[in-house]
């Protein structure tokens, strides 16, 4: 069985799915509801990942549905951009929500006449302090927040400048709408906390027909009550909420009582996973855009070549807990580096070339070697490729004064081409500079396939590419956004590594890979897993290196 023909997870290997399963097991609940609920504010990151392949999975190990909704509040913040991104990656991630699509904009009408609702049991009220008087207000950790001169308004006073804060008669910020709760609670939240504040502005969905927009506190439980919800998972920043949300369900004629849950989220190191600092490094121009494939956004590592059944087999890995924590960068290329390696064909590729003549091969000579697609699985096949009396060489795969652990090309020396030949360099051609620019080499054509009948060996195996037929590629090398594990994100500039992108413009590629459109991720022999670049055109091909072949993770970190 290949990765991905491995189920996603088997049910049942975390505390939610214990309670999942309990609740069904009890009768609690007879069939299960998530929902995945990002705010179309920016594209989706790695950690988002987590999320959705936790609610779309619970629902589909239990049979029941999973809902994508968007919370779509502050209208300021949203663009359909998003919203299309969105959509792209919880599809290419592998889940579908089917016909479950909502807004929390759907809700608007309803929302309002809940916050009426509060407002006739006396249970919210209309504030006319600025949003520094509520601040100054609300208090510490330690100390009460001062209630608010308005706090004691009538009942229909309320409701009457609630209902001109809707008509549109007051400017922004003027007025909110508040909840009356307890401004002496022990949790901040329940400071009598904001349902409602004036914006005029567009809204996405709902155009022009609002002022005001519930808060992301008033929607976000109702939304999950009008839809059903049966186990809302969310973060460990919201379980302080979570007694703010029950009030609101206890004190407002809702159709249903979810319950929350809350997981830790992913941290990774060497990257930032805040939507905010995202949109920083792209509005700045720090990268090439949500899709710079040195971001930890769904957009970006696709473009990178990371395939999704890599990134589903990591959140598996890494599991779903009660402790937040922070995942070592090489967990995440552990798991494209295994998939890869089955699924992967092989290419020859050199990406700093040296040139090679064989001296003894005819001129204009020509041959097609066959070589295969992958090592380890028949099923691929083989493809056949040039050789002939000029190629091209790694030019790390040459020393002219070699170490003595160095067994590959050196004067003298004998090493295989891979598939091809055995060859011995004979004499090394500087230019005036004294750098070396050419090797001329004599090969065995004895050795036809890679192997001496004399039975001799030799210490080395390299890749290379026929100089005739080889094609020319830029190919772009990422190293770590951020130089270190555990960047700032208040200050994520001054951590930014300088060289997080490495252009090697004058690769030559064999000439398979100019052919292959697929977009399919292969291995370069030798040198990692590449993708071919959404850049490539007809006359420049561009290739990602996705991950190198083993871990560089462990030496960056400085623990190898
Ligand atoms: P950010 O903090 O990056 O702005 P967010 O939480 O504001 O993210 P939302 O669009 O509201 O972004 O997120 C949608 C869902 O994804 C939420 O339920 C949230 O808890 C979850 N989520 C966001 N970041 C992570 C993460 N790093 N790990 C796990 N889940 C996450
Ligand atoms: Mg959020």
């Amino acid at each position: 069985m290949t990765v991905a023909e491995t189920p996603v997870r088997e049910a049942g290997q975390d505390f939610i799915r214990d309670i999942v399963r309990g609740d069904l097991a009890s009768g609690r609940h007879k069939s299960i509801v998530t929902r995945f609920p990002p705010e179309p504010n920016g594209y989706l990151h790695i950690g988002h990942a987590k999320s959705i392949c936790l609610n779309f999975g619970v629902a589909d190990e239990f049979g029941g549905h999973c809902n994508l909704r968007y919370d779509d509040t502050n209208p300021t913040r949203e663009a359909q951009e998003y919203i299309d991104a969105i959509e792209r990656d919880v599809r290419w991630l592998g889940f579908d929500w089917g016909k479950h699509l909502y807004h929390a904009s759907d809700y608007f009408e309803r929302l309002y006449e809940w916050a009426e609702y509060l407002i006739e049991a006396g249970k919210a009220y209309v504030d006319d302090q600025t949003q520094e008087e509520m601040r100054l207000t609300r208090g510490t950790l330690t100390e009460a927040g001062t209630e608010s001169p308005q706090r004691n308004r009538g009942i229909a006073e309320n409701l009457d400048l609630f209902r001109r804060m809707r008509a549109g008669e007051f400017p922004n910020g003027a007025r909110v709408l508040r909840a009356r709760i307890d401004m002496g609670s022990g949790n901040i939240n329940l400071r009598d906390p904001v349902l409602y504040r004036i914006l005029h502005a567009e809204h996405p969905r709902t155009g022009k027909i609002w002022c005001i927009y519930p808060s992301y506190d008033f929607a976000h439980g109702q939304s999950d009550a009008i839809e059903g919800i049966t186990h809302s998972l969310c973060t460990l920043e919201f379980e302080d909420h979570r007694p703010l949300y029950d009030w609101f369900l206890d004190n407002l004629p809702v159709p249903s009582h979810p319950h929350q849950y809350e997981f830790a989220r992913l941290n990774l190191t060497y990257t930032i996973l805040s939507k905010r600092v995202l949109t920083e490094l792209v509005r700045g121009g720090h990268v090439g855009g949500w899709d710079d494939p040195r971001m930890p956004t769904l957009a970006g590592l696709r473009r990178r070549g990371v395939p999704a059944v890599a990134i589903r087999d990591f959140v598996k890995r890494i599991g779903v807990a009660k402790a937040n924590s922070v995942v070592d960068m090489g967990m995440l290329e552990f798991s494209i580096r295994e998939h890869l390696n089955k699924t992967a064909r092989r290419r020859m590729a050199v990406l700093r070339p040296l040139k090679v003549v064989i001296e003894n091969y005819p001129e204009g000579g020509r041959e097609e070697i066959e070589a295969l697609n992958h090592p380890e699985d028949a099923s691929a096949g083989s493809r056949r490729i040039a050789f002939g009396r000029e190629l091209y060489i790694e030019r790390e795969d040459f020393m002219e004064n070699p170490p003595k652990k160095f067994f590959r090309l050196s004067p003298g020396a004998e090493v295989r081409l891979r598939y091809a030949y055995f060859i011995t360099c004979r004499e090394v051609v500087k230019n005036q500079a004294g750098n070396v620019i050419e090797l001329r080499c004599t090969y065995d054509p004895a050795t036809k396939g890679g192997n001496a009948p004399d039975g001799r060996k030799v210490k080395a195996t390299m890749h290379w590419v026929s100089a005739a037929d080889a094609v020319k590629a830029e190919v772009r090398l990422y190293n770590p956004l951020f130089l270190r594990p555990d960047p700032d994100a208040a200050n994520f500039a001054a951590d930014l590594n300088p060289q997080s992108l490495e252009v090697i413009a004058d690769a030559r590629v064999e000439p398979a890979l100019a052919e292959d459109t697929s977009g399919e991720p292969v291995q370069f022999e030798r040198q990692g897993y590449f993708c071919r670049d959404a850049d490539s055109t007809p006359a420049r091909l561009v290739f990602n290196r996705t991950v190198g072949l083993r871990d560089s993770w462990a030496k960056v970190a400085g623990t190898n």
